[in-house]
């Protein structure tokens, strides 16, 4: 995620905190401001930050640990206004697996609340309840309340935050996955728009927190739809047969006309039948502006280009197009190069797939 920088490494996962988490502080630390504008409750503001910043991060490992358990590792944790976010490789498709992923989250902040409720039980007691909220009570009365407000802020079922991932998985259970998601995600918007409506009226954090919800949802309520369109479809039904494929000897003068030409951007670099690497047009251009047009492609290509077989699923082909960040994947059929699949490509095949599910006699 850009506008983010990075903490650390905990327990093997990167954690990031975006620029928007800054608002957080700057909303926590203008409450503190207007109730007492001393130094002493401004540094107790920042302690009870950080023991807040805490909470969120254990929130997110909370999610992040349950799906190791399936066997799901996650990329990195970003801390932002709505409670951060922990990317993890892919959701579970069982649905149980993943009420139990989403439920781990506020799991955590319950735990947390309960172990403060009971320290203060054991040792000092309470002040009176009214007077506890996010800037009243001591430190841990005010981490036993935010944590209750972080649980259930979240169970909130705006799909994609926690709640709505259970009302999701709840939904799988009997519909089929794509329309459970759809459900959810439409529901998550309609909370969104009411969450953006108050939020203009009384807390300019809620309008963020409503137009990630709104993006998120519409995000992941596509990814569902596509990445269900393309399970099951084979690579040889969407790959590219027509292209060209370049030798580590060629000039890059050669590869230029074929950009020319054509309208691939994308090369396999070919020896003795195997792939040994790619040439985008963007490296094309860069090593032509550095070495010249009687460069050779073996000297700039890049050394890897990531394959699959025809046989394989256009489903499992696009995760490398989200994973490693490539415009490009080889298709091979025992070993030789048969095929290309691009972004492009896969875009124009799910073009005509749906042009042809609109054509008059077709059966949805
Ligand atoms: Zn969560």
């Amino acid at each position: 995620m850009s506008w983010s920088w990075r903490l650390g490494k905990f327990a093997g996962i990167d954690v990031k905190v975006h620029a928007t988490f800054l608002l957080l502080v700057g909303f926590v630390g203008l409450s503190y401001w207007l109730q007492a504008g001393s130094l002493e409750s401004a540094l107790q503001g920042v302690i009870f930050l950080l023991a807040l910043f805490a909470c969120v991060l254990l929130h997110e490992f909370g999610h992040a640990l349950a799906a190791r358990r399936y066997g799901i590792p996650t990329r990195d944790i970003t801390l932002l206004p709505i409670g951060g976010v922990a990317r993890l490789e892919r959701m579970p498709s069982d649905p149980r697996q993943e009420l139990v992923v989403a439920l781990a989250g506020p799991a955590v902040n319950v735990v947390i609340a309960a172990g403060v409720f009971i320290w203060l039980t054991l040792t000092t007691g309470f002040a009176p309840l009214g007077q506890i909220g996010i800037t009243g009570g001591t430190l841990l009365e005010r981490l036993l309340f935010t944590n209750l407000l972080l649980a259930g802020f979240n169970l909130i079922p705006a799909f994609p935050m926690d709640g709505g991932r259970v009302l999701r998985a709840l939904l799988a259970t009997r519909l089929h996955y794509v329309r459970a998601t759809q459900i959810a995600a439409a529901l998550g918007q309609g909370i969104a728009f009411l969450f953006g409506l108050w939020g203009l009226f009384s807390n300019p954090l809620l309008v963020f927190t409503a137009l990630f919800v709104w993006i998120g949802a519409q995000q992941e309520s596509a990814q569902v739809q596509t990445r269900h369109a393309l399970s099951g479809v084979p690579v040889r039904a969407a790959m590219l047969t027509n292209f060209h494929a370049l030798a580590p000897d060629d000039r890059l003068a050669r590869a230029a006309e074929y950009v020319l030409a054509g309208s691939q951007r994308d090369f396999p670099v070919v020896s003795f039948g195997r792939v040994i690497g790619a040439l985008s047009a963007r490296q094309l251009f860069a090593g032509l502006a550095q070495y010249g047009p009687h460069a050779l492609v073996g000297e700039i290509m890049h050394p890897h280009l990531p394959a699959v077989t025809d046989e394989d699923t256009l489903e499992n082909a696009s995760e490398h197009f989200q994973g490693e960040g490539t415009h490009a994947v080889a298709v091979t059929r025992d070993g030789q190069l048969v095929g290309l699949l691009t972004l492009e490509n896969l875009a124009e095949f799910m073009q005509i797939r749906n042009a042809l599910r609109a054509a008059p006699g077709q059966a949805a």
